[in-house]
């Protein structure tokens, strides 16, 4: 044998030559092999005798051909090569080492043309097939492979790379529950154990890693003590140990374990503490990237606010139920808050939040886990029930009702939230998701037309009056831009002495070419949904100022006029400025109007209405509580906002001479208004008797048709002349 070297080998030098985990070859100067160390053998499996054929490198390429000849010309030109070359082993399987090939200047026998090579092959397969599966993996996670899936092949790719060993990737969830989500050769009967174990110091190395945060390893299962009952069905399942790494996300948080099962009793050896460590990071990426994929999906379909479904994934899920009950029954529940705005305007939006997490829940404890529940806008919601027949319909939707109905309180108030629900039935009513809700939005609305806490079950004749609606809101809108709209007065008369003129309340009226006079209360609701009611009081002030400021120059002695307001209104930051505005254009004072509300205005505490109220009452105007009695009714509500005048609802006056009752509270009402310095206006006086009551009791002013109808503002002039001819002459 000949070693190419200046120096003869010592005995030291030829065993670390030999024992070196590298496999060296040392060819003579025709490029025959002329000596293998035993690390050559070890790692090739061909001994010196093999390698006598052919010009090593060319052997160990086998079929790369063409490689042979580039690593050649490098020889000849450079006079060494380096790279990393793929070669075939002696039982033909493949493998990754690092090449370096140097040609040796044999000095002492200089002689052109020939040179001998030593070539030191170190098997780099390992460190090859991990940076493969690196590669794959951030592929995969770019590419959004599901999760499961691409740890799945990680743990088969490991499992490849070391022999005997079983991997698996468990899922941590928030609240510290373990589940398997990759685990590709574990037997199922011990998949089962490992399903939703608590994070835990005392329940085996990965629910143990996830409660500590730092790895954990179990070197002999069967013998240690925490892994108690289940130890032995590991054991007999060939998982002898367990290392378990925790995966964390970029804030520290374990969001889950990486676990490798030995089938003997030991511990890791450093080759696994470098995959460990590699794939740890790797399984972080991924494991992060999907739960912003779910968190992404969360915002986009679902309402962040009560995790219901958000209309898009209602839709979606809704479609899929029924495709899925096709010959079956099912109904849509179409539900709505009543005053859901006022309580968020005036109890604040935190309020108004809770109140709607609140609503939620409660519709989730009356509803089946099949069901579809989802958040359509802001204050309403929708449940489709599969494989219901219209006979529970009634039972179904009153247990809603009574459900969204208990009472809830929210920073020391309490209040009976209320709602409305419209019901449609599949196939009946439609079949489709969109028909369906349509119908039970319809059925919604003529619920809220009866009242508060109402059911309504679809008509085929409701979506008539939806389209009527819609017909209402587009005539109403060109009537405004036409100025189309007209306004009556109806007089309000004192009720002692001379019986003088109080006032005129403006009332608006629309004559319609084909439908005739529409009836106030129909349009104004139109107009308050749509959004019209800011234009229609814009043009209701100006017109009743216009108005006053013609009565003036007539000379009919007109103290103010009265007009009607919406809560809306007041949600014009600059609603007051408008009016104030009016008055200076027609030349008149605050005192000329007075402004009628209703209590929902007083229960509003949002602060563009508290503005406006502030600054309408600063400028002279005066407040009216328009139909009291009706509503909240509650007068320990009064001393809140700076109100002068009091509108007894004509519900009241109506009984005040037939039922004790509404004697009884009309005489408190008349009693606790007079010691707050407001003035009652009785409305709805029709006969003489009721006039009689009220001003016997000390009602101060009527307002009724037992004195006038509202009429057009030409007829107020003589019907003033007219009563104080009367008045003066009785
Ligand atoms: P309201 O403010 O309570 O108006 C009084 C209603 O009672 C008027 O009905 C009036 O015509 C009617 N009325 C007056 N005296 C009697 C009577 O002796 N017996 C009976 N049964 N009714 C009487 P109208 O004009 O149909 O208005 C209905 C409602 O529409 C009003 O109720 C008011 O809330 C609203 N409204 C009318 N005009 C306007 C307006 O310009 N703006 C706003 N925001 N609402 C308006
Ligand atoms: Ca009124
Ligand atoms: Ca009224």
């Amino acid at each position: 044998m000949t070693i190419l070297t200046p120096a003869t080998p010592t005995a030291d030098w030829l065993q670390a030559l030999h024992s070196s985990n590298s496999a060296w070859l040392v060819t003579d100067e025709q490029l025959r092999v002329a000596h293998v160390n035993e690390g050559f053998t070890r790692l090739l499996g061909y001994s010196l005798q093999d390698m006598q054929d052919a010009w090593p490198l060319e052997k160990l390429l086998g079929q790369d051909t063409e490689l042979a000849p580039h690593i050649r010309d490098e020889l000849e030109q450079h006079g060494a090569y380096t790279g990393e070359l793929l070669l075939r082993c002696k039982d033909g399987s493949p493998l990754w080492v690092a090449a370096t090939v140097n040609t040796l200047n044999r000095q002492p026998f200089p002689k052109v043309g020939t040179t001998a090579e030593v070539i030191v092959l170190t098997d780099i397969g390992f460190t090859k097939r991990f940076e493969a599966l690196q590669r794959q993996m951030l592929e995969d996670v770019v590419m959004e492979k599901p999760l499961a899936n691409l740890l799945h092949d990680m743990c088969g790719t490991l499992e490849q790379m070391i022999p005997r060993l079983k991997v698996c990737v468990m899922d941590v969830d928030a609240s510290g529950l373990l589940n398997p989500l990759a685990a590709p050769s574990i037997a199922p009967q011990v998949l089962e154990l490992m399903k939703c174990v608590r994070s835990g110091p005392d329940h085996g190395a990965s629910a143990s890693a996830a409660y500590l945060g730092h790895e954990v390893m179990t070197p002999d299962i069967a013998e240690d003590a925490h892994w108690g009952a289940v130890a032995t069905l590991f054991t007999s399942a060939g998982l002898q140990a367990c290392w378990s790494n925790p995966i964390k996300n970029h804030e520290g948080r374990v969001v889950g374990t990486l676990d490798f099962y030995f089938d003997t009793p030991r511990s890791p050896n450093e080759l696994h503490r470098q995959l460990v460590l590699a794939c740890l990071h790797l399984c972080a990426v991924a494991m992060e990237r999907d739960a912003s994929k779910h968190r992404i999906r969360q915002l986009a379909y679902y309402d962040t606010l009560t995790r219901l479904p958000n209309r898009t994934m209602f839709n979606e899920c809704a479609e899929q139920a029924l495709h899925a009950m096709r010959g079956h029954q099912g109904l849509l529940f179409f539900l709505d808050l009543d005053r859901f705005k006022l309580w968020n305007d005036s109890l604040g939006h935190a309020a108004g939040d809770a109140l709607l997490r609140e609503i939620a829940d409660r519709l989730g404890s009356c509803t089946r886990p099949e069901d579809v529940v989802g958040r359509l806008s802001s204050d309403e919601f929708a449940v489709l029930m599969p494989h219901c027949a219209p006979d529970q319909m009634p039972f179904l939707a009153q247990r809603m009702l009574d459900a969204i109905a208990e009472p809830f309180s929210i920073n020391g108030v309490m209040t009976t939230p209320n709602a409305c629900v419209g019901v449609c039935t599949y196939p009946e009513d439609g079949t489709d998701i969109e028909t369906l809700l349509r119908h039970a939005d319809q059925a919604m609305y003529a619920a809220k037309g009866q009242g508060s806490q109402r059911w309504e079950r679809y008509r085929p004749e409701m979506g008539k009056i939806s389209q009527e609606r819609a017909d209402m809101e587009r005539e109403l809108r060109t009537t405004l831009a036409a100025g189309g709209l007209q306004l009556h007065y109806q007089p309000q008369i004192c009720s002692s002495g001379a019986q003088r003129l109080y006032g005129v309340e403006a009332l608006a009226r629309w004559q319609h070419p084909e439908w005739g006079w529409v009836p106030p209360p129909r349009f104004i609701a139109v107009a308050e949904d749509s959004g019209l009611i800011h234009t229609l009081t814009s043009w209701l002030i100006d017109a009743a100022c216009t108005q006053l400021a013609t009565w003036r120059a007539q000379g009919v002695p007109m103290p103010h006029v009265s007009i009607n307001l919406s809560t809306n209104n007041f949600h014009l930051p600059d609603f007051a400025m408008q009016v104030q505005q009016t008055l200076l254009r027609h030349g008149l004072t605050g005192q000329d109007l007075m402004l009628e509300i209703t209590e929902s205005v007083m229960l509003d505490s949002s602060p563009a209405t508290l503005n406006n109220l502030q600054t309408l009452h600063a400028m002279g105007m005066r407040l009216s509580m328009d139909d009291f009695g009706t509503g909240y009714s509650s007068l320990s509500y009064l001393h809140r906002l700076p109100i002068s005048e009091l509108k007894l609802d004509k519900s009241f006056v109506q009984d005040v001479t037939v039922s004790s009752a509404a004697s009884a509270l009309t005489r408190s009402v008349l009693n606790i208004a007079t010691s707050l310095g407001m003035t009652v206006v009785a409305e709805g006086v029709e006969t003489q008797e009721q006039a009689d009551w009220l001003a016997r009791h000390g009602c101060p002013v009527l307002q009724g048709y037992r004195f006038a109808k509202p009429m057009p503002a030409t007829d107020i002039g003589p019907w003033v002349q007219q009563h104080a001819e009367r008045h003066a002459a009785a």
